[in-house]
Protein backbone atom coordinates (compact mmCIF):
# COMPACT_ATOMS: atom_id res chain seq x y z
CA UNK A 1 0.00 0.00 0.00
CA UNK A 2 2.14 2.78 -1.22
CA UNK A 3 -0.92 5.04 -2.56
CA UNK A 4 -2.96 7.53 -0.64
CA UNK A 5 -6.18 9.54 -0.88
CA UNK A 6 -6.80 12.52 0.87
CA UNK A 7 -10.18 13.25 1.53
CA UNK A 8 -12.00 17.03 2.93
CA UNK A 9 -15.50 16.67 4.25
CA UNK A 10 -18.45 17.90 3.27
CA UNK A 11 -21.00 20.36 5.01
CA UNK A 12 -20.46 18.35 8.09
CA UNK A 13 -17.85 20.33 9.10
CA UNK A 14 -20.02 23.40 9.97
CA UNK A 15 -21.73 21.22 12.49
CA UNK A 16 -19.37 21.18 15.34
CA UNK A 17 -20.97 19.42 17.87
CA UNK A 18 -21.92 16.32 15.64
CA UNK A 19 -18.75 15.99 13.58
CA UNK A 20 -17.43 13.20 15.24
CA UNK A 21 -20.56 11.08 15.02
CA UNK A 22 -20.90 12.35 11.30
CA UNK A 23 -16.72 11.03 10.86
CA UNK A 24 -17.50 8.00 11.85
CA UNK A 25 -20.63 7.17 10.28
CA UNK A 26 -18.98 8.36 6.89
CA UNK A 27 -15.66 5.93 7.30
CA UNK A 28 -18.00 3.25 8.18
CA UNK A 29 -19.77 4.09 4.98
CA UNK A 30 -16.40 4.17 3.28
CA UNK A 31 -15.27 0.61 5.06
CA UNK A 32 -18.22 -1.22 3.27
CA UNK A 33 -18.05 0.46 -0.02
CA UNK A 34 -14.39 -0.79 0.15
CA UNK A 35 -14.82 -3.77 1.90
CA UNK A 36 -12.20 -6.00 -0.79
CA UNK A 37 -9.94 -4.05 -1.51
CA UNK A 38 -7.16 -3.36 0.75
CA UNK A 39 -6.68 -0.36 2.48
CA UNK A 40 -5.76 1.40 5.60
CA UNK A 41 -8.00 4.75 6.65
CA UNK A 42 -6.78 7.12 9.56
CA UNK A 43 -8.79 10.52 10.20
CA UNK A 44 -8.85 13.23 12.39
CA UNK A 45 -11.62 16.52 12.47
CA UNK A 46 -10.57 17.87 9.11
CA UNK A 47 -8.92 15.14 6.74
CA UNK A 48 -9.68 11.93 6.04
CA UNK A 49 -6.33 9.38 4.56
CA UNK A 50 -6.86 6.46 2.77
CA UNK A 51 -3.90 4.24 2.23
CA UNK A 52 -4.09 2.19 -0.77
CA UNK A 53 -3.00 0.24 -3.56
CA UNK A 54 -4.65 1.58 -6.40
CA UNK A 55 -5.51 5.42 -5.76
CA UNK A 56 -7.28 6.39 -9.12
CA UNK A 57 -9.46 3.27 -8.67
CA UNK A 58 -10.44 3.95 -5.12
CA UNK A 59 -11.19 7.93 -6.44
CA UNK A 60 -13.80 6.40 -8.69
CA UNK A 61 -15.63 4.34 -5.95
CA UNK A 62 -15.97 7.28 -3.10
CA UNK A 63 -17.23 9.66 -6.14
CA UNK A 64 -20.61 8.01 -4.90
CA UNK A 65 -20.13 8.64 -1.09
CA UNK A 66 -22.00 11.51 0.51
CA UNK A 67 -20.69 13.73 2.94
CA UNK A 68 -17.48 14.09 0.99
CA UNK A 69 -16.19 17.77 -0.69
CA UNK A 70 -13.44 16.92 -2.76
CA UNK A 71 -11.14 13.66 -2.97
CA UNK A 72 -7.31 13.94 -4.08
CA UNK A 73 -4.49 11.38 -4.95
CA UNK A 74 -2.13 12.68 -2.58
CA UNK A 75 1.74 12.27 -1.80
CA UNK A 76 3.21 12.38 1.06
CA UNK A 77 6.64 14.00 1.26
CA UNK A 78 9.43 14.82 4.32
CA UNK A 79 8.86 18.78 5.38
CA UNK A 80 12.01 20.24 3.80
CA UNK A 81 11.26 22.25 0.83
CA UNK A 82 13.85 20.17 -1.24
CA UNK A 83 11.77 17.29 -1.54
CA UNK A 84 8.24 19.24 -2.11
CA UNK A 85 9.79 20.59 -5.04
CA UNK A 86 10.90 16.75 -6.09
CA UNK A 87 7.52 15.23 -5.67
CA UNK A 88 5.78 18.47 -7.58
CA UNK A 89 8.05 18.35 -10.44
CA UNK A 90 6.90 14.58 -10.65
CA UNK A 91 3.76 14.88 -10.21
CA UNK A 92 2.81 18.23 -12.59
CA UNK A 93 1.54 17.49 -15.88
CA UNK A 94 4.05 17.69 -18.38
CA UNK A 95 1.74 18.41 -21.11
CA UNK A 96 0.31 21.78 -19.04
CA UNK A 97 1.79 25.29 -19.23
CA UNK A 98 0.67 27.40 -16.72
CA UNK A 99 1.01 26.49 -12.62
CA UNK A 100 0.16 28.18 -9.35
CA UNK A 101 1.28 26.97 -5.53
CA UNK A 102 -1.50 27.09 -2.97
CA UNK A 103 -0.01 26.07 0.69
CA UNK A 104 -2.46 25.49 3.38
CA UNK A 105 -0.36 26.10 6.75
CA UNK A 106 -2.34 23.53 9.16
CA UNK A 107 0.61 23.02 11.37
CA UNK A 108 1.22 26.19 12.98
CA UNK A 109 4.78 25.34 14.38
CA UNK A 110 5.92 25.47 10.70
CA UNK A 111 6.99 29.09 10.62
CA UNK A 112 6.93 30.38 7.40
CA UNK A 113 3.45 32.01 6.24
CA UNK A 114 1.80 30.40 3.32
CA UNK A 115 1.96 32.80 1.30
CA UNK A 116 6.03 33.24 1.63
CA UNK A 117 6.25 29.30 0.81
CA UNK A 118 4.45 29.37 -2.16
CA UNK A 119 6.39 31.94 -3.24
CA UNK A 120 9.71 30.33 -2.67
CA UNK A 121 8.67 26.75 -3.87
CA UNK A 122 6.70 29.00 -7.08
CA UNK A 123 10.29 30.52 -7.96
CA UNK A 124 12.23 26.93 -7.72
CA UNK A 125 9.85 25.14 -9.77
CA UNK A 126 10.43 28.64 -12.88
CA UNK A 127 14.08 28.29 -12.05
CA UNK A 128 13.72 24.24 -12.71
CA UNK A 129 11.28 23.99 -15.94
CA UNK A 130 9.83 25.93 -18.91
CA UNK A 131 6.56 25.72 -16.54
CA UNK A 132 5.10 30.07 -16.87
CA UNK A 133 3.19 31.17 -13.42
CA UNK A 134 -0.96 32.19 -13.91
CA UNK A 135 -2.45 33.11 -10.75
CA UNK A 136 -5.78 33.87 -12.48
CA UNK A 137 -6.51 30.99 -14.44
CA UNK A 138 -3.47 28.03 -14.05
CA UNK A 139 -3.55 24.64 -15.87
CA UNK A 140 -2.41 23.20 -12.82
CA UNK A 141 -3.29 24.18 -9.19
CA UNK A 142 -0.19 22.75 -6.99
CA UNK A 143 -1.36 22.36 -3.79
CA UNK A 144 1.39 22.10 -0.17
CA UNK A 145 -0.60 21.38 2.90
CA UNK A 146 1.44 21.35 5.92
CA UNK A 147 -0.74 19.82 8.54
CA UNK A 148 0.41 17.82 12.01
CA UNK A 149 0.14 14.59 10.30
CA UNK A 150 2.54 15.23 7.74
CA UNK A 151 3.46 17.37 4.29
CA UNK A 152 1.36 16.52 1.52
CA UNK A 153 1.45 17.81 -2.16
CA UNK A 154 -1.34 17.43 -4.97
CA UNK A 155 -2.68 18.65 -8.27
CA UNK A 156 -5.22 17.37 -8.86
CA UNK A 157 -8.93 17.79 -6.82
CA UNK A 158 -12.16 16.15 -7.59
CA UNK A 159 -15.54 16.96 -6.11
CA UNK A 160 -17.31 14.68 -4.13
CA UNK A 161 -20.96 13.73 -4.09
CA UNK A 162 -21.69 16.76 -1.43
CA UNK A 163 -23.94 16.13 1.12
CA UNK A 164 -23.90 14.48 4.80
CA UNK A 165 -23.23 10.84 5.74
CA UNK A 166 -25.88 8.54 4.91
CA UNK A 167 -27.12 7.74 8.07
CA UNK A 168 -26.83 10.60 10.15
CA UNK A 169 -29.97 11.45 10.10
CA UNK A 170 -32.14 8.45 11.18
CA UNK A 171 -34.53 6.20 9.13
CA UNK A 172 -36.86 7.70 6.17
CA UNK A 173 -39.44 5.30 4.18
CA UNK A 174 -39.07 6.09 0.88
CA UNK A 175 -42.56 5.29 -1.77
CA UNK A 176 -41.02 3.80 -4.56
CA UNK A 177 -42.73 3.29 -7.75
CA UNK A 178 -41.14 2.18 -11.05
CA UNK A 179 -41.74 5.78 -12.60
CA UNK A 180 -38.64 7.88 -12.82
CA UNK A 181 -39.74 10.52 -10.09
CA UNK A 182 -39.52 7.97 -6.67
CA UNK A 183 -35.94 7.28 -7.16
CA UNK A 184 -34.56 10.30 -7.96
CA UNK A 185 -36.23 11.54 -4.48
CA UNK A 186 -34.77 8.91 -2.52
CA UNK A 187 -31.29 9.69 -4.19
CA UNK A 188 -31.89 13.38 -2.84
CA UNK A 189 -33.20 12.05 0.42
CA UNK A 190 -29.62 9.94 0.71
CA UNK A 191 -27.55 12.97 -0.09
CA UNK A 192 -29.31 14.84 3.28
CA UNK A 193 -28.13 11.51 4.81
CA UNK A 194 -31.07 9.82 5.27
CA UNK A 195 -31.11 6.08 5.63
CA UNK A 196 -33.78 5.45 3.24
CA UNK A 197 -35.93 2.21 3.07
CA UNK A 198 -38.09 1.45 0.42
CA UNK A 199 -41.93 0.49 0.01
CA UNK A 200 -43.79 -0.45 -3.09
CA UNK A 201 -47.16 -1.18 -3.64
CA UNK A 202 -47.84 -3.74 -6.06
CA UNK A 203 -51.41 -5.43 -6.74
CA UNK A 204 -50.78 -8.57 -8.36
CA UNK A 205 -52.03 -10.04 -11.19
CA UNK A 206 -52.86 -6.29 -12.17
CA UNK A 207 -49.10 -6.01 -11.75
CA UNK A 208 -46.54 -8.01 -12.94
CA UNK A 209 -43.08 -9.27 -12.01
CA UNK A 210 -41.70 -7.72 -14.13
CA UNK A 211 -42.92 -4.25 -12.48
CA UNK A 212 -41.63 -5.59 -9.27
CA UNK A 213 -38.30 -6.95 -10.56
CA UNK A 214 -37.84 -2.97 -11.84
CA UNK A 215 -38.14 -1.51 -8.94
CA UNK A 216 -35.78 -4.08 -7.44
CA UNK A 217 -33.57 -3.36 -9.63
CA UNK A 218 -34.04 0.54 -8.94
CA UNK A 219 -33.45 -0.40 -5.53
CA UNK A 220 -30.14 -1.84 -6.39
CA UNK A 221 -28.90 0.96 -8.51
CA UNK A 222 -29.84 3.98 -5.55
CA UNK A 223 -28.18 1.38 -3.28
CA UNK A 224 -24.83 2.50 -4.74
CA UNK A 225 -24.64 5.77 -3.01
CA UNK A 226 -23.70 4.42 0.44
CA UNK A 227 -27.51 3.36 0.68
CA UNK A 228 -28.57 0.03 2.64
CA UNK A 229 -31.99 0.19 0.96
CA UNK A 230 -34.77 -2.67 2.05
CA UNK A 231 -37.53 -2.83 0.00
CA UNK A 232 -40.94 -3.41 2.15
CA UNK A 233 -43.47 -5.00 -0.24
CA UNK A 234 -47.21 -3.84 0.27
CA UNK A 235 -50.16 -6.69 -1.26
CA UNK A 236 -52.36 -3.92 -2.50
CA UNK A 237 -54.23 -5.68 -4.61
CA UNK A 238 -57.77 -6.09 -1.93
CA UNK A 239 -57.58 -2.34 -1.60
CA UNK A 240 -57.54 -1.16 -4.77
CA UNK A 241 -60.15 -3.85 -6.32
CA UNK A 242 -62.20 -2.52 -3.01
CA UNK A 243 -61.66 1.46 -4.00
CA UNK A 244 -62.41 0.37 -7.86
CA UNK A 245 -65.44 -1.27 -6.89
CA UNK A 246 -66.65 1.45 -4.24
CA UNK A 247 -65.92 4.73 -5.23
CA UNK A 248 -66.85 7.08 -7.91
CA UNK A 249 -64.45 7.03 -10.46
CA UNK A 250 -62.96 10.65 -10.08
CA UNK A 251 -61.79 10.04 -6.91
CA UNK A 252 -60.30 6.84 -7.10
CA UNK A 253 -56.62 8.22 -7.57
CA UNK A 254 -57.33 10.41 -4.56
CA UNK A 255 -58.77 7.72 -2.43
CA UNK A 256 -56.12 4.89 -3.04
CA UNK A 257 -52.92 7.67 -2.26
CA UNK A 258 -55.02 8.09 1.19
CA UNK A 259 -54.94 4.39 1.57
CA UNK A 260 -50.80 4.63 0.49
CA UNK A 261 -50.23 7.11 3.49
CA UNK A 262 -52.16 5.46 5.85
CA UNK A 263 -49.90 2.12 5.23
CA UNK A 264 -46.68 4.49 4.65
CA UNK A 265 -47.57 6.32 7.98
CA UNK A 266 -48.16 3.05 10.10
CA UNK A 267 -45.03 1.06 8.58
CA UNK A 268 -43.27 4.36 9.61
CA UNK A 269 -43.86 3.82 13.25
CA UNK A 270 -43.10 -0.07 12.88
CA UNK A 271 -39.38 0.83 11.52
CA UNK A 272 -38.84 3.39 13.33
CA UNK A 273 -38.50 5.33 10.23
CA UNK A 274 -39.10 9.34 10.95
CA UNK A 275 -40.11 10.58 7.72
CA UNK A 276 -41.91 9.80 4.58
CA UNK A 277 -40.20 10.13 1.38
CA UNK A 278 -41.97 10.25 -2.60
CA UNK A 279 -41.47 11.71 -5.57
CA UNK A 280 -44.16 14.02 -5.98
CA UNK A 281 -44.08 17.36 -8.03
CA UNK A 282 -46.46 19.60 -7.55
CA UNK A 283 -48.84 20.23 -10.59
CA UNK A 284 -47.40 17.27 -12.27
CA UNK A 285 -50.54 14.87 -12.52
CA UNK A 286 -53.82 15.55 -11.23
CA UNK A 287 -53.27 13.52 -7.85
CA UNK A 288 -49.91 16.21 -7.55
CA UNK A 289 -52.35 19.98 -7.60
CA UNK A 290 -51.60 20.98 -4.34
CA UNK A 291 -55.84 20.48 -3.49
CA UNK A 292 -55.16 17.10 -3.83
CA UNK A 293 -51.82 17.00 -2.11
CA UNK A 294 -53.88 18.78 0.89
CA UNK A 295 -56.17 15.94 1.05
CA UNK A 296 -54.00 13.30 0.81
CA UNK A 297 -51.79 14.59 3.33
CA UNK A 298 -54.69 14.99 5.44
CA UNK A 299 -54.40 11.42 6.92
CA UNK A 300 -51.02 11.96 8.40
CA UNK A 301 -49.20 14.18 10.78
CA UNK A 302 -45.97 12.15 9.47
CA UNK A 303 -43.61 14.83 8.12
CA UNK A 304 -43.58 13.89 3.85
CA UNK A 305 -40.46 14.84 2.30
CA UNK A 306 -40.84 15.95 -1.44
CA UNK A 307 -37.73 16.11 -2.24
CA UNK A 308 -38.45 16.76 -6.06
CA UNK A 309 -41.82 19.15 -5.44
CA UNK A 310 -41.01 22.02 -7.21
CA UNK A 311 -38.67 20.28 -10.25
CA UNK A 312 -39.68 20.31 -13.93
CA UNK A 313 -40.00 17.49 -15.14
CA UNK A 314 -37.26 17.94 -17.41
CA UNK A 315 -35.12 18.17 -13.97
CA UNK A 316 -36.07 14.90 -12.82
CA UNK A 317 -35.29 13.41 -16.19
CA UNK A 318 -31.46 15.07 -16.08
CA UNK A 319 -31.21 13.84 -12.23
CA UNK A 320 -32.11 10.19 -13.19
CA UNK A 321 -29.54 9.82 -16.62
CA UNK A 322 -27.13 11.56 -13.86
CA UNK A 323 -27.55 8.90 -11.17
CA UNK A 324 -28.66 6.47 -13.61
CA UNK A 325 -32.21 4.94 -12.87
CA UNK A 326 -33.49 6.10 -15.92
CA UNK A 327 -33.34 3.66 -18.15
CA UNK A 328 -34.49 1.28 -16.19
CA UNK A 329 -37.33 3.88 -14.95
CA UNK A 330 -38.85 4.17 -18.70
CA UNK A 331 -39.07 0.52 -18.96
CA UNK A 332 -42.83 -0.17 -19.70
CA UNK A 333 -44.15 -2.03 -17.28
CA UNK A 334 -47.47 -1.30 -15.35
CA UNK A 335 -47.63 -0.10 -12.09
CA UNK A 336 -50.71 -0.09 -9.43
CA UNK A 337 -51.37 3.53 -10.30
CA UNK A 338 -51.77 3.23 -14.29
CA UNK A 339 -53.92 -0.01 -13.86
CA UNK A 340 -56.96 1.31 -12.43
CA UNK A 341 -57.00 5.15 -14.42
CA UNK A 342 -59.78 7.03 -14.01
CA UNK A 343 -60.63 9.16 -17.32
CA UNK A 344 -61.49 12.15 -15.38
CA UNK A 345 -59.64 12.79 -12.07
CA UNK A 346 -60.39 15.09 -9.88
CA UNK A 347 -58.17 18.02 -10.30
CA UNK A 348 -59.32 19.55 -6.65
CA UNK A 349 -60.78 17.21 -4.33
CA UNK A 350 -62.87 17.90 -1.54
CA UNK A 351 -61.78 16.27 1.94
CA UNK A 352 -65.12 16.00 2.82
CA UNK A 353 -66.08 13.66 -0.32
CA UNK A 354 -62.84 11.32 -0.10
CA UNK A 355 -63.78 10.44 3.97
CA UNK A 356 -67.33 9.90 2.10
CA UNK A 357 -66.42 7.72 -0.36
CA UNK A 358 -63.83 5.95 1.90
CA UNK A 359 -66.55 5.40 4.26
CA UNK A 360 -68.39 3.34 2.00
CA UNK A 361 -66.64 0.13 2.44
CA UNK A 362 -64.44 -1.00 5.80
CA UNK A 363 -60.62 0.34 4.44
CA UNK A 364 -59.37 -0.48 8.26
CA UNK A 365 -58.91 -4.34 8.37
CA UNK A 366 -57.78 -4.02 4.58
CA UNK A 367 -55.30 -1.68 5.77
CA UNK A 368 -54.06 -3.61 8.85
CA UNK A 369 -53.83 -6.92 6.54
CA UNK A 370 -51.85 -5.36 3.81
CA UNK A 371 -49.23 -4.43 6.78
CA UNK A 372 -48.79 -7.80 8.48
CA UNK A 373 -48.25 -9.18 4.95
CA UNK A 374 -45.52 -7.30 3.78
CA UNK A 375 -42.89 -8.72 2.37
CA UNK A 376 -38.93 -7.31 3.05
CA UNK A 377 -36.25 -7.56 0.36
CA UNK A 378 -32.43 -7.13 1.97
CA UNK A 379 -30.74 -9.20 -0.49
CA UNK A 380 -30.77 -7.75 -4.66
CA UNK A 381 -27.65 -9.53 -5.68
CA UNK A 382 -29.76 -11.66 -8.62
CA UNK A 383 -31.25 -8.83 -9.58
CA UNK A 384 -29.30 -7.69 -12.92
CA UNK A 385 -29.70 -4.30 -14.34
CA UNK A 386 -28.56 -5.19 -17.32
CA UNK A 387 -31.52 -8.01 -17.62
CA UNK A 388 -34.04 -6.09 -17.67
CA UNK A 389 -32.74 -3.92 -20.51
P1 LIG B 1 -42.97 8.23 -10.39
O1 LIG B 1 -42.35 8.63 -11.70
O2 LIG B 1 -42.07 8.34 -9.23
O3 LIG B 1 -43.67 6.91 -10.45
P2 LIG B 1 -45.35 9.56 -11.06
O4 LIG B 1 -45.14 10.78 -11.80
O5 LIG B 1 -45.69 8.30 -11.75
O6 LIG B 1 -44.08 9.31 -10.12
P3 LIG B 1 -47.52 9.04 -9.27
O7 LIG B 1 -47.68 7.71 -9.89
O8 LIG B 1 -48.71 9.89 -9.10
O9 LIG B 1 -46.43 9.93 -9.98
O10 LIG B 1 -46.91 8.85 -7.85
C1 LIG B 1 -46.41 9.87 -7.07
C2 LIG B 1 -45.51 9.27 -6.04
O11 LIG B 1 -46.22 8.32 -5.24
C3 LIG B 1 -44.36 8.46 -6.64
O12 LIG B 1 -43.27 9.27 -6.98
C4 LIG B 1 -44.05 7.52 -5.51
O13 LIG B 1 -43.29 8.15 -4.51
C5 LIG B 1 -45.42 7.21 -4.95
N1 LIG B 1 -45.97 6.00 -5.59
C6 LIG B 1 -46.77 5.91 -6.65
N2 LIG B 1 -47.05 4.63 -6.94
C7 LIG B 1 -46.39 3.87 -6.05
C8 LIG B 1 -46.24 2.47 -5.81
N3 LIG B 1 -46.83 1.56 -6.58
N4 LIG B 1 -45.48 2.08 -4.78
C9 LIG B 1 -44.86 2.99 -3.99
N5 LIG B 1 -44.96 4.30 -4.16
C10 LIG B 1 -45.71 4.76 -5.17
MG1 LIG C 1 -45.59 6.43 -10.77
Amino acid sequence: MNELIMIKYGELTTKKANRKMFIKILNDNIEKLLKDENINITKNSVRMYIECEDANKIKEKLKKVFGIYSIVVAYKVNNNIEDVLEKSLEIMDKNKRTFKVVTKRADKNFKTPSMEYSSKLGGLILKNTDYKVDVHSPDITLTVEIRTTGTYVYTDEVLGAGGYPVGVQGKGLLMLSGGIDSPVAGYLALKRGVNVEGLYFESPPHTSEEAKNKVKTLTKIINEYSGKMKLHIVPFTKIQEEIYKNCPETYMITIMRRMMYRIAEKYSKKINAKAIINGESIGQVASQTLDSLMCVNNVTNMPIIRPVACFDKLEIIELAKKINTYETSILPYEDCCTIFVPKHPVIKPELEKCIEYENLFDFKPLIEDAINNIETITNFDENKFEDLL
